[in-house]
Parts: C-alpha cells; structure tokens; sequence
C-alpha cells in the first residue's frame, strides 16, 4: 500500500485548483492537503480548508486576512497571508508534492523554492517554465525532482514519450484548438471585445489563459515551455491547428510514426495523470467515445493572423531574458484588455514594444528575471498609456 502523498494546492480556487480538488476527492487514501493557497476567493478558500481539513491556508491578497481568519476561527488551520507566506508554505518539509496552479509571474519563486526543498512538482503554471525554463530544469535535475506536466499537451507529449528512446524522437508537435476567434477574419480582430475573446469553444479556463489561446500567445508559451520540459530544440516543436481538441499533442518518431494521445477536452485527465504517475485514474471522470468524433482535422497556423506565435520562437532564439519580457508585457496587456483598457491587438503590440525596447540579460538569475518582469510591465504600461 502507497502511503499518503502530502501535497500543497497553490491557486487553489482556480480553474486548475478546483479540478485538483476533484481529483484529491477522489482518493483519499492517496492524498492529504497540507496547504492550500489564493489570491482573493477568501470565502471559497475557507470552505476548501474546512473540507479537505487543510493545515494551513495562505491568501495572496493581505486585504482579506482578517476575513479569512474569523472564518476559520473555529478550526485548527493556521491561517497565513503574502508573497513571503506563499513561498513559506511552497518549500514547507510538512508536503512532499506541489500543485502549482497559480496563474503568472507569481508562480516562479514558489516553483524554485518547491524544488529546492526536493518536492515533488505537478505543474500547471507555465509562466514558471516560458520565464526561466533553462534555470528552473537544470536546478530540478541537480536536486533530482520531477517536474510532471499539467498543461494537456505536454501531459500528451510525456504520454507518447513514454518508454521511447530519446534519439528515436524526431519532432514534437503540438496541437491548437486556434481558440474563441479562429473563425474569424484577420481584418476583424481589432474590434474584438473580452467578452468575445474569451468563448473559448472547447476548454472552461481561467481568464488570463483563455485570451492567451486567443492570441495563441498560450500556443507560443507552450512551446517555450516544451523546449525545456522535454530539452528539445526550437525547430523540432511543430504546431498544428485542431479545432476538435481531440488529440492532445503528438510525437513524431525517425521511423516515421506518429503517437498521439486522444481524449476529452477535460483537464481532470491531465492533473490525475500528474497526480498519480505512473499509475492512471481508476476511471475517467466523464465517458468518452471516440465515435462521437468522426472528423479530425489539422491545418497549419496563419502566421499572419497570429503573430505572437512567431514572437515565441524569436524569444528562444534570443534567449536570456526575452521570453521573460514576452511574459510580462503580455500579463500587463491582458489585464488591461480584460479591464477594457485597451484593443485586443494592442496585447500584441505591446509585446512587440517592450521586446524591442527592454534590456537583456543573456545568463539571467532569479533576480535578473525580476528585474526583467518589472521593466518589461512598465513598457507595456508605457505602451498603453495606463
Ligand atoms: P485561474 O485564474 O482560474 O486561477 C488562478 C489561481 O491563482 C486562483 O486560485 C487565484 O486566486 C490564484 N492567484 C492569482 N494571482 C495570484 C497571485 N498574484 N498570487 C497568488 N495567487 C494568485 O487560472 P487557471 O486555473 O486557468 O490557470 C492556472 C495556471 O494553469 C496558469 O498558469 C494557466 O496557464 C495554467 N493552465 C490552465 C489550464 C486550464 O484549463 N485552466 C490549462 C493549462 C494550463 P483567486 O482566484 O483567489 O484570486
Ligand atoms: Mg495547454
């Protein structure tokens, strides 16, 4: 019998978090919450705290402490606030695993300081690997932790790699729903609304990312975020367009064949892959018949309509702190979209300005990459007048 796995839930009141949750329901006897985090969903938080019997409970936003607290008042949860509270409870001996399902920036300290502690990571905040992949893989292969993929492709992809030898690999190829405005005409984006932008046809996302998948800067990230995941270089990540987000990514063999692997658009199967690895969910949490799905198809990207993927592979070309810059500004435009601040072509445009305008740093640390998100936000402010 496996003995309990310990784990801390970071964002757990997302997307990513409440899934995590159902899978955590599911199997008691595998898992224990040791610490859940938010941003701001204070009253939801207690509640997850109250059901899972969490120890201890941190929000993000100091603002709502004191809320969280008497809310909790009852219970034996410790309750914390802050960034500094956050990367206490990331590194903390009482877990083994990290889930770390925070959304931006504020995911990379908490993953560095999970791995320098030797936890184990399931990983859905890409932001940690686009900004400092290179950094953040050799630190975890030095201190021998896993890094398990929740992002669905990379879930695929760590699927079809399985019990494959590396030089057989010839191409990883990653696939893309083309998100809320693939049917849409190039000409039309500029008038695009949040609202419209973030009817996502296949997957229920946070925010943030369903507007990245409709720029396809979130295609771009996770090539980024492939590159170092799986150490593959640049030209060997292909993207192709799929709009039935059937097949989750494929991987092309030098023999010519091609695995993929195949299922709902259901993030409950990529976080208890991750969970549970190497073993499998007992069963699926919804059924699936690939008979419901007779027509697969695959297209290449318009590049034109979607610049921001070419913008990813010019950051790893460049390297150093570029895809840190991309990630920064872009965090800073889609904020200001979703605020109704800006256009929805000026997300792009505002990467492309703080690109061509911030500094670089060519063997980045944890620091420099600091200093490179605050630049790369305040020339995407500039960029938009905020
Ligand atoms: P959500 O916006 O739904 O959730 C984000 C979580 O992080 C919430 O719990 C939020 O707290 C918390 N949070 C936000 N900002 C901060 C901060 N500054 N400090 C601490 N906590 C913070 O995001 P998703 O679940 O959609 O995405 C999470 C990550 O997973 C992202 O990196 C995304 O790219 C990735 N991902 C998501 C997928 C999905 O299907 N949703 C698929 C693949 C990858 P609160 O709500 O309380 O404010
Ligand atoms: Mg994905």
């Amino acid at each position: 019998m496996k003995s309990i796995e310990r784990i801390t839930l970071l964002g757990s009141t997302g997307s990513i978090g409440v899934q995590t949750l159902d899978i955590v329901r599911r199997y008691p006897d595998r898992f224990r919450i040791t610490s859940l985090v938010a941003h701001s969903r204070w009253q939801q938080l207690a509640e997850q705290a109250r059901e899972f019997g969490a120890e201890s409970v941190v929000i993000g936003d100091t603002r709502y402490y004191d809320e969280l607290k008497e809310a909790l008042r009852d219970t034996s949860t410790e309750v914390l606030a802050g960034s500094d509270a956050i990367n206490h409870v990331a590194k903390s001996y009482r877990s083994d695993t990290v889930v770390n399902a925070l959304v931006g920036y504020a995911g990379l300290h908490p993953t560095a300081l999970a791995i320098e502690s030797g936890k184990r990571i399931a990983l859905a905040n890409k932001e940690t690997l686009v900004v400092a992949g290179d950094l953040i893989m050799k630190e975890a292969r030095r201190k021998g932790v896993d890094i398990l993929p929740i992002d669905s492709e990379h879930s695929a992809i760590m699927q079809c790699l399985d019990g494959e030898r590396r030089e057989a690999v010839r191409n990883l190829i990653i696939t893309c729903s083309g998100g809320a405005l693939r049917d849409m005409a190039r000409e039309e984006l500029a008038n695009v609304t949040p609202e419209m932008a973030l009817r996502h046809p296949q997957w229920s996302m946070g925010a943030k990312i369903t507007i990245d998948s409709s720029t396809l800067v979130n295609k771009g990230f996770e090539v980024i975020e492939a590159r170092w995941l799986f150490d593959m270089a640049p030209e060997r990540i292909k993207v192709v367009i799929h709009p039935q987000s059937i097949v989750h990514s494929m991987v092309e063999f030098t023999d010519g064949a091609i695995k993929a692997q195949l299922g709902s658009a259901d993030m409950h199967t990529p976080i208890s892959y991750a969970l549970l690895y190497p073993e499998r969910a007992t069963e699926p949490q919804e059924d699936f018949s690939i008979l419901n799905h007779p027509t697969l198809s695959f297209s290449e990207v318009d590049h034109a309509k979607y610049p921001a993927l070419g913008i990813a592979y010019e950051c790893l070309e460049r390297g150093g702190t570029a895809a840190c810059v991309m990630n920064g500004a872009n965090e800073v435009a889609v904020a200001a979209f979703l605020g109704h601040k800006c256009g929805y072509l000026d997300i792009v445009g505002a990467i492309r300005y703080a690109l061509d305008n911030a500094s670089f740093v060519a063997h980045p640390t944890l620091a420099d990459y600091d200093a490179s998100n605050i630049e790369a936000r305040e020339l995407a402010r500039r960029y938009l007048k905020l």
